[in-house]
């Protein structure tokens, strides 16, 4: 099968008469081995204050680098993945990566928290709370070393569940993030019942927003919104200047995006901020404090 038959027809997912069905089995059938054999690699994209510039975090993105297809986007198998029991194994590994680069970076004299996304099946899992006291013990890390994006779809299978794990894992200390917001078809009153601390505007949004009147409706009322419930805003999908600069005129807080970086190796992290000049808030707040 062929990377670019799978990816054509992700969309005709439910389609009664499916042509490619097989070879989606196919590609989810070598998952669990991928991981195993290592094929399934840890990038970040970095997400800035835009007040100060300094870097405040990094979203985990997985990468599946296939013998045979070559680089494989997130879009092509997540959402196979996430309609099967694999979803489990997938964010494991990611938060396991994402907590042992916490680990080495910190050896670097980097502090920035790692956001894991966080599918709507584990989030109803039992075994999520439990895994991540493990896996922070393990490494002698905290919660402050982690965020958790939560798609705001993940409200609509078990609204009330949902909502007693994300104050759970409030109560934890985790950073909360509602990701992919105003995508989701969920009611606005759960925000009213959340804990969460950041809203993430989808990118959808981000990008159509300076030919789109209404995306920049939508861009613009999220971020008072937000501020209005006493959470922030992170808007993906930064890509120009130009957006960039629409966005502080509204007041967004935070951003992430191809105009800051598009996702590289986490392990790279270092590099890249020296490349850069960038400095992390913790560079930012220890220079304020000695001078
Ligand atoms: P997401 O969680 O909303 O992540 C943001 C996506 O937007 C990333 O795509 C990122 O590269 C892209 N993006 C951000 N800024 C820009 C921009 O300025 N221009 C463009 N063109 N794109 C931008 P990516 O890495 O392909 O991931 C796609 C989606 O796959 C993610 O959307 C998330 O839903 C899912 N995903 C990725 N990694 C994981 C994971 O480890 N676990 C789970 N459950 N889902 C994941
Ligand atoms: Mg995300
Ligand atoms: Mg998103
Ligand atoms: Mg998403």
């Amino acid at each position: 099968f062929q990377a670019r038959r799978i990816g054509t027809d992700i969309l005709g997912y439910a389609a009664a008469d499916d042509p490619y069905k097989s070879d989606r089995l196919a590609l989810l059938g070598e998952f669990r081995k991928a991981i195993q054999d290592g094929q399934i690699e840890l990038y970040c994209q970095p997400k800035v204050e835009m007040r100060t510039n300094a870097v405040i975090g990094a979203e985990a993105l997985v990468r599946w680098r296939h013998p045979r297809l070559g680089m494989i986007s997130p879009s092509l198998f997540v959402p196979l993945v996430e309609d099967t029991e694999l979803i489990h194994v997938l964010t494991r590994h990611m938060l396991q990566a994402s907590v042992r680069q916490c680990f080495n970076w910190q050896r670097e004299g980097v502090y920035i928290p790692m956001a894991v996304n966080i599918s709507p099946r584990n989030l109803l899992s039992h075994d999520l709370v439990p895994n991540l006291e493990t896996l922070l013990h393990t490494w002698g890390g905290s919660p402050d070393w982690l965020g958790l994006e939560i798609t705001e779809s993940s409200l609509i299978t078990d609204p009330d569940e949902s909502i007693a794990k994300i104050a759970a894992l409030s109560r934890m200390g985790f950073r909360l993030f509602i990701d992919d917001f105003g995508t989701g078809y969920s009611s606005l009153g759960y925000l009213t019942r959340m804990p969460v601390d950041v809203i993430k505007v989808d990118h959808g949004f981000t990008m159509r927003m300076l030919e789109d009147t209404r995306s920049a409706a939508i861009v613009k009322s999220t971020i008072e919104l937000a501020h209005n419930l006493g959470m922030s805003v992170v808007a993906e999908g930064t890509s120009t200047k130009e957006i960039w600069d629409v966005l502080t005129e509204y007041g967004c807080d935070e951003a992430q995006g191809y105009y800051v970086a598009e996702p590289f190796p986490a392990a790279e992290f270092g590099a890249w901020l020296k490349v850069t000049g960038r400095c992390t808030r913790a560079h930012l707040l220890a220079q304020s404090a000695a001078g």
